[in-house]
């Protein structure tokens, strides 16, 4: 093109942003002669749309600082990548900006706001602008239900949908019913999630999908149903996805069921065969039950797939709104030594609380002496403790974790709260929990 406009610029950077290459949308960006608020909206949604939410952010922060006007596309980017990054601080700079320019009550704007503020663990923040918004729709309802069922409030979940649906009459999509199954499946409710489930496809015309059967898994398996949860399993319509299987493995180890357990870790070496945790998961629930002929058959199976974890990293916003990032047995913080000597402070006052650490955590085949030392730098522990270096005590210490959290590091910080007048509030790749007088929201499953 002999005249490239900025419009046609932008375009080629929206379509390799699309195609997941950022590198390539940077440097058609970089060479932009004149950058108006659509290119810069363009980078600021291809960041949050492939996972780079602090990139997303900074270029967001550009845009603001050099007095460009934002509007709503640019502002769900920003929203979006919030909710990613779980930063509190951040979210609150975000929704300002929000406000200043008069989309704080937009409902697009509205909702994303809610759904960011339920995914930075500020749930009664998210409720307060739900409140606030005069329009809302079914996105900021079913962000709304999502939220709560995500923070174990499985009752506010349920009123709402029925408010929802009665008083406001606003049709549930399949979002909200993950939501409302979701909150069934914490709090126990069988009865209550098989009718919503069943009034899914009956009355709202809508298919269950992998996710929804999920939901159900999940529901049926913590409440011991692990044999119901089978059948419904085989009774799909769909096919099922690592998700549900993963989640009948999760209730096998709750309830002990090594026989369903093959069934379900067979499905999902073939679907997720880099998946190491369900061979931990596996191989975790066959020592309990005493096969441990079967133990060394899946950590033969490890090595020779060679598995290696998936890095684990927790991140923890400070004081200052800086993001401090922390990788398992990671040494490179700038306070590393004294993360490290607080850390082994906090073990000897758990110890008399009753902390004896779960080895059995570490699947690797080293010693116990070894199982202890990795134990001790796993990502949210590192974390934590340099949360509590900084914030000090009576404060509220929010950590996002990348995988799911350990049954070590859950015991760990579930007493922490008891003996440290703190709240903790971690979200692992499946929900939050909220730590508090030795309590877990959570009730022990996850
Ligand atoms: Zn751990
Ligand atoms: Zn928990």
């Amino acid at each position: 093109m002999a005249l490239k406009d900025v419009i046609s610029w932008t375009s080629i950077v929206v379509a390799y942003s699309k195609n997941g290459d950022m590198g390539s949308a940077e440097e058609v960006f970089a060479r932009f002669p004149m950058k108006d608020m659509v290119a810069w909206t363009a980078m600021v949604t291809g960041y949050a749309q492939n996972a780079m939410p602090t990139k997303a952010l900074e270029a967001f922060e550009q845009m603001a600082v050099s007095g460009m006007p934002v509007d709503e596309v640019s502002l769900t980017g920003a929203i979006s990548a919030c909710a990613q990054l779980g930063a509190v601080r951040h979210a609150a700079w975000v929704q300002e900006i929000a406000e200043r320019n008069g989309l704080g009550r937009n409902v697009v704007v509205g909702s994303g706001l809610v759904d960011m503020y339920a995914k930075c663990g500020l749930i009664n923040e998210a409720c307060r602008i739900f409140e606030g918004m005069h329009e809302k729709n079914v996105y900021t309802y079913s962000s709304m239900i999502v939220g709560l069922a995500a923070h174990g409030r499985a009752n506010d979940a349920i009123a709402l949908f029925k408010d929802m649906v009665t008083k406001a009459d606003v049709e549930p999509n399949h979002v909200t019913f993950i939501g409302v199954l979701t909150a069934c499946s914490h709090a126990g409710l069988v009865k209550e999630g098989r009718y919503y489930f069943a009034q899914m496809k009956d009355k709202y015309g809508i298919l269950p999908s992998a996710d929804h059967y999920t939901c159900m898994v999940d529901l049926l398996g913590r409440a011991g149903l692990v044999d119901e949860a089978l059948d419904l399993v085989k009774s799909m319509t769909v096919e099922p996805h690592g998700g549900v299987w993963g989640a009948l493995l999760g209730a096998c180890r709750i309830h002990g069921n090594a026989k369903v357990a093959k069934v379900a870790a067979e499905h999902l070496f073939k679907l997720e065969p880099e998946g190491i945790g369900n061979y931990v998961l596996l191989s975790n629930i066959l020592a309990s039950a005493g096969e441990w002929d079967e133990v060394s058959k899946v950590r033969k199976l490890m090595r020779n797939r060679r598995l290696k974890k998936d890095p684990a990293i927790s991140w923890f916003e400070g004081r200052d709104g800086l993001v401090h990032q922390f990788f398992a047995g990671d040494n490179t913080h700038p306070r590393t030594r004294d993360i490290q000597k607080a850390l082994f402070e906090l073990v000897e006052k758990l110890r008399p609380a009753g902390y004896v650490p779960i080895l059995s955590s570490i699947v690797y085949d080293v010693s116990e002496q070894e199982k202890q030392r990795l134990l001790m730098g796993h990502s949210e522990k590192l974390a934590l403790s340099f949360g509590l270096l900084t914030l000090g005590s009576s404060c509220t210490i929010r950590i996002v974790k990348n995988l799911r959290i350990c049954d070590d590091c859950h015991l760990f910080i579930q007493l922490v709260s008891r003996i440290e007048p703190v709240e903790i509030i971690v979200r692992d790749n499946m929900r939050f929990h909220h730590f508090k007088d030795g309590e877990c929201s959570c009730g022990g499953f996850w």
